[in-house]
């Protein structure tokens, strides 16, 4: 099969300004598999947009955007997380936005570690239905279930999450007890996002890595998850957090949607809620 690359995304790398690449891996995944399919799920999606966001007044033919494929995976996650994470720091370092399309979410963890390398003031934001909280799930210390965990206590404690609606007593003690920035759907619904996003914007000025699993987003939405949880955020409340916060995110990654539980719609929601990151980044110059 030929390679397909994400819709305007042909700049040479050195050009570039926003690197994207894939990571097809779901190996901790723990109810349905299938993420590792998401990325050129995405890249094929992508062509049903036009190039000018009406929404955003941007075209994204203005701007150097390369696809650097998908990277190379292991059969363990370890293995996995070690070989993408000298991606993502050549990436970072070679001055480029990352944007990774996943795959399960315990990938982030090298991204936000790159972007953390460069910015040590680096703020988080994660978009997600779930705590992520655990130490470890099923025995597995870097499955996607402790994301949000690692983040906080290995690599910034300037973390807010928002859209969140499940996780175990013990992640909403862990919260509670370290007093962290935590924005349930309940919050959002009954709120606003507007009203929620100035509770946050000015803690979090300043670089931040921006990661979007989708199941944040309500299954009527993007049915097409490996975790679904009903009574989620709109794709408008996700937008409305990318256009604020896009001037100042330096990494970014959407992760977890699994093609095979809907006929195309959440991959193209996938696609194009990148496609408005790179366009409300861009904007912004
Ligand atoms: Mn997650
Ligand atoms: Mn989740």
């Amino acid at each position: 099969m030929d390679k397909i690359i994400f819709a305007d995304a042909n700049s040479d790398y050195e050009k570039a300004h926003y690197v994207i690449c894939g990571v097809p891996f779901d190996g901790t995944s723990s109810y349905r598999l299938g993420s590792r399919l998401a990325p050129d799920e995405m890249r094929a999606a992508s062509y049903s947009f036009e190039t000018y966001s009406s929404f955003f007044d941007y075209d994204l033919a203005d701007v150097d955007i390369h696809d650097a494929g998908n990277l190379e995976v292991a059969d363990r996650i370890d293995e996995t997380l070690l070989s993408i994470s000298k991606h993502a720091d050549k990436f970072v370092n070679d001055g480029k936005i990352p944007i990774m399309l996943g795959g399960e979410h315990s990938l982030s963890y090298p991204f936000v570690k790159a972007c953390k390398n460069k910015y040590p003031e680096l703020g988080f934001v994660v978009l997600d239905a779930h705590m992520d909280m655990r130490e470890e799930f099923m025995n597995e210390k870097n499955s996607h279930a402790c994301i949000s965990r690692h983040v906080i206590e290995d690599l910034t404690i300037k973390y807010v999450s928002i859209g969140i609606r499940s996780g175990t007593r013990d992640e909403y003690d862990y919260v509670s007890k370290n007093k962290i920035r935590m924005f349930s759907a309940e919050d959002v619904h009954t709120k606003g996002i507007e009203a929620i996003i100035s509770e946050f914007h000015d803690y979090i000025k300043g670089p931040v890595y921006l990661s979007i699993d989708m199941d944040a987003i309500d299954p009527a939405y993007a049915p097409a998850l490996g975790t679904p949880e009903p009574y989620g955020i709109t794709p408008r409340d996700v937008r409305a957090v990318i256009a604020s916060i896009a001037p100042y995110v330096v990494g970014f990654d959407l992760v977890e949607i699994a093609p095979a539980f809907d006929s195309g719609g959440t991959s193209v929601l996938g696609a194009k809620l990148v496609r408005d990151f790179i366009a409300a980044h861009a904007r912004t110059g």
